[in-house]
């Protein structure tokens, strides 16, 4: 609920947030489909309730949306790979998007597409979270990449700012947000509609809430400023954890962090099998006073050490995730 202390903060806040015509990359979410499941995923992928992929009809809509945006399109997932179309959805985005170095594959495995991938991405952000599967996968794509080998760290998505801090303290938090500073707006396929959101978390929460606020991406969409996206920061900004930076566990650790306000999308991720972990009042304490100083993602080969690496859990594959669930 909106009160009108927040309200005035929220509007002091929003001119201090970047519109996505100021961002340098904008996502495309092709599927919710992925071979990992990597904690505090920021696609909040074990909290959504079913499999997706954009059809491509949509994708072409909202590939043209994105006509003269000047920067980097996304294609992005889950593991975008994996949609069943994808040869499909490369051929509309060439048609689209004439600019080869415009179109971006971010994956962590690029499974039998690896050969097409060069073909029609000028830019990957290619990250395989220490799998050696992927590694391998990627090899032909990593020149010249965004590339990550190792394992990575996220701070918790669902440790909701408005359980951690006071009202003011959120909003100067959600005004310097790394995602907002430094990410994505985004476009996604939610029930079956296609949907824009002025940031990609923001999209994530609504998929795994299963509801809609998302904006039709009509051409030009992303032109409009943050103050147009006003009901977006004040419906997802306070739920959100990554302005509070708190320590997250590994990608391979299977694990989520999360406070009251979102126990609702945090309890469903169980039935998979997923560890979460609420942070009770003492607890949140704690977890503020030592949080952390870097930027909300953390990726390294070297977060923990090399030996340390080689110890830590294998990530389950999608067919053992699938077994968990039944
Ligand atoms: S939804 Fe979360 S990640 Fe996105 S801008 Fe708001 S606080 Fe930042």
């Amino acid at each position: 609920m909106v009160n009108a202390a927040s309200d005035v903060l929220r509007q002091q806040t929003l001119p201090l947030m970047r519109s996505p015509y100021e961002m340098k990359i904008i996502c495309i979410d092709i599927t919710n489909k992925c071979d990992l499941a990597c904690s505090n995923c920021t696609r909040l992928l074990e909290n959504q309730d079913g499999l997706w992929e954009m059809t491509p009809e949509n994708f072409r809509l909202a590939a043209r949306s994105l006509a003269d945006y000047p920067g980097i399109i996304a294609v992005i997932g889950g593991n975008p790979v994996m949609h069943r179309q994808f040869e499909e959805i490369c051929r509309i985005f060439v048609e689209e998007i004439p600019r080869k170095e415009q179109r971006g594959l971010w994956t962590n495995n690029a499974f039998k597409h690896a050969a097409l991938a060069k073909e029609v991405f000028g830019i990957f952000n290619l990250n395989p979270h220490g799998v050696e599967r992927g590694i391998k996968s990627l090899e032909s794509l990593k020149e010249g990449a965004w590339y990550h080998e190792g394992h990575s760290s996220h701070s918790p998505l669902l440790t909701a700012g408005r359980d951690l801090y006071d009202e003011a303290e959120m909003w100067a938090r959600i005004a310097h947000c790394d995602v907002n500073q430094e990410w994505s707006a985004s476009i996604v396929q939610n029930n079956g509609k296609l949907r824009a959101y002025f940031c990609e978390v923001a999209a994530s929460f609504d998929l795994a809430r299963g509801t809609d606020h998302g904006i039709e991406p009509v051409p030009g969409w992303w032109k409009r400023n943050i103050t147009a996206f006003d009901d977006q920061v004040a419906h997802f900004c306070p739920g959100c954890g990554v302005p509070a930076r708190l320590e997250g566990h590994m990608d391979c650790e299977n694990t989520d962090t999360y406070t009251a306000t979102n126990a609702d999308i945090a309890l469903k991720s169980r039935k998979k099998n997923r560890n979460v972990i609420e942070l009770t009042p003492d607890e949140i304490s704690r977890q503020i006073s030592k949080q952390i100083d870097h930027k909300v993602t953390q990726y390294s080969t070297n977060l923990r050490g090399t030996s340390e690496r080689r110890r830590l859990p294998r990530p389950r594959t999608i067919f053992e995730r699938l077994k968990a669930m039944f």
